[in-house]
């Protein structure tokens, strides 16, 4: 019934994660309420165990298992190496006890993620307001803005800078009382209390805090009661100068539904966005995490240029680069030997396919002779005199390297030219840019422009 239980977790996790994560590990035995797994890499083993430990025990226990406990052990592919057991975290108890990672708060809010740290924020332009904001709330002196509204789209680190700032004043200021809760999280309490009668006891909880921070308030937008009553708990604590701290994947302007009077308290303090991240901030982000891995797992070995490559190719949502880079881990630590180019893109094809942004040839060629001050039909036209023709073997180039068109494809949108002028235009710039700085610092710009 292991092949059962593999299709639930299938249907649970989605085809990539059961693919990076699930197929590798085989069932070995239950006994006494313990059920064993086998795993090649301690990796994967750990991965397995954090992430889908209680979703695993879930479905046994669902499916009329006995089991207490499972527990992971890695076997080496090698047949001589014996089992090696994994360290303290490795094994989930079937209790209500979260996962090592996510501890209870002090107080009654939601539990906050160890790894949403100051020092584990990669700062670049896009969000050094956001985290010098957070820095300044989280040093917990008095109150120079209210509330702190911070807003950006999915992924862009919101939810891991307030757990920061709660982390940091958890530990310089014990003394205040941090209540740190979702949207979601807030109606429901409210809900809760209204049905159990203990209104009272809801005011008082969120009367009594010193600094309150709602995530994802763009959730309450079009429910009437949960927002009147979020009105009133935001205009006490203000009125006794506590400090608040609001998130939402927008403005306070731009969310619909939500109430004027809401939008215009919301916009009183300090609002401060996270932006799309850049390829710096997204190359910074790789690198912290490798490093982080590499204190762990220090036999890693990645090929130059592969960060530098993701860094390129997988746009804005943190959590995407990180889910990737965290699959090419899994990889690494399956094959044993240097990431490659090759194996990266194999590994992460869907990924990479999926986030590709589609730059088209007009784009490029609009782009390019814009760059260079010439008309788009002179880059397009007949005319090989260099002033054109080396933008145009750069809009070659580019449309080689950021579309998927084919040579063939491409000549035929410059004019109607053959393959080999483009291979020739394509290769001409490929020896450029090895020479001549100006050709290297142009390619990047445009590239980059094309890219934004
Ligand atoms: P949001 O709440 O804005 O949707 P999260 O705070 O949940 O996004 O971030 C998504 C993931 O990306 C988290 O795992 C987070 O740690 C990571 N992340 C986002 N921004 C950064 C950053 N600047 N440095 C390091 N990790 C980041
Ligand atoms: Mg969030």
């Amino acid at each position: 019934q292991w092949g059962a239980l593999r299709q639930d977790l299938l249907n649970s996790v989605g085809q990539n994660n059961f693919k990076t994560w699930i197929e590798p590990i085989e069932f070995a035995e239950l006994t006494e309420g313990v059920a064993r797994f086998n795993v090649p890499t301690n990796f994967i083993g750990n991965y397995v165990t954090q992430n889908y430990g209680d979703l695993i025990l879930h479905h046994l226990t669902k499916s009329g298992e006995r089991v207490q406990r499972i527990s992971f052990s890695v076997v080496a592919n090698s047949p001589k190496t014996p089992p090696v057991a994994l360290k303290s975290d490795a094994s989930i108890t079937n209790s209500s006890d979260k996962s090592s990672s996510v501890r209870d708060t002090a107080m009654t809010g939601a539990p906050l993620d160890s790894r949403f740290t100051f020092d584990r924020f990669v700062v670049g332009k896009p969000n050094e307001l956001a985290n010098a904001a957070a820095r300044r709330v989280a040093e917990g002196g008095p109150v120079t803005f209210n509330p702190l509204f911070l807003y950006g789209g999915v992924g862009l680190g919101k939810t891991h800078l307030m757990h920061a700032i709660a982390w940091e004043l958890q530990s310089h200021r014990p003394d205040l009382n941090v209540l740190y809760l979702s949207a979601e999280q807030f109606m429901y309490r409210f809900v809760q209390a209204l049905r159990d009668r203990k209104m009272m006891d809801f005011k008082q909880l969120f009367r009594s805090v010193d600094i309150l921070m709602v995530d994802d308030v763009q959730f309450i937008a079009g429910k009437d009661s949960t927002q009147e009553e979020f009105f009133h708990t935001f205009n006490a604590l203000v009125d006794q100068n506590k400090q608040i701290i609001i998130s939402a994947d927008r403005a306070p302007g731009e969310i619909k539904d939500l109430e004027e009077r809401i939008k215009s308290r919301l916009q009183c303090g300090l609002v401060v966005d996270l932006h799309p991240t850049d390829y710096e901030l997204r190359l910074g982000i790789l690198q912290s995490k490798v490093d982080a891995y590499r204190a762990q797992y220090p036999e890693l070995q990645l090929q130059d240029g592969i960060l530098e490559f993701l860094a390129h190719r997988i746009s804005t949502n943190v959590r995407v680069l990180e889910g990737a880079l965290t699959r090419l881990f899994a990889f690494a630590s399956l094959v044993g030997r240097e990431i490659t180019m090759e194996l990266t893109q194999d590994c992460l094809s869907d990924v990479l396919r999926a986030s590709e942004r589609k730059i088209s040839v007009e784009e490029i060629q609009r782009k390019v002779a814009e760059h260079y001050n010439i008309r788009l039909s002179d880059m397009i036209g007949p005319k090989r005199v260099r002033t054109f023709a080396r933008p145009r073997q750069v809009a070659m180039f580019l449309c080689k390297q950021l579309t998927s068109r084919s040579l063939p494809e491409i000549g035929r949108r410059f004019g109607g030219r053959d393959h080999t002028t483009v291979m020739h235009g394509v290769k001409r710039i490929e020896e450029l840019r090895g020479q001549d700085g100006q050709i290297a610092e142009d390619l990047e710009m445009l590239r980059r422009a094309l890219e934004a």
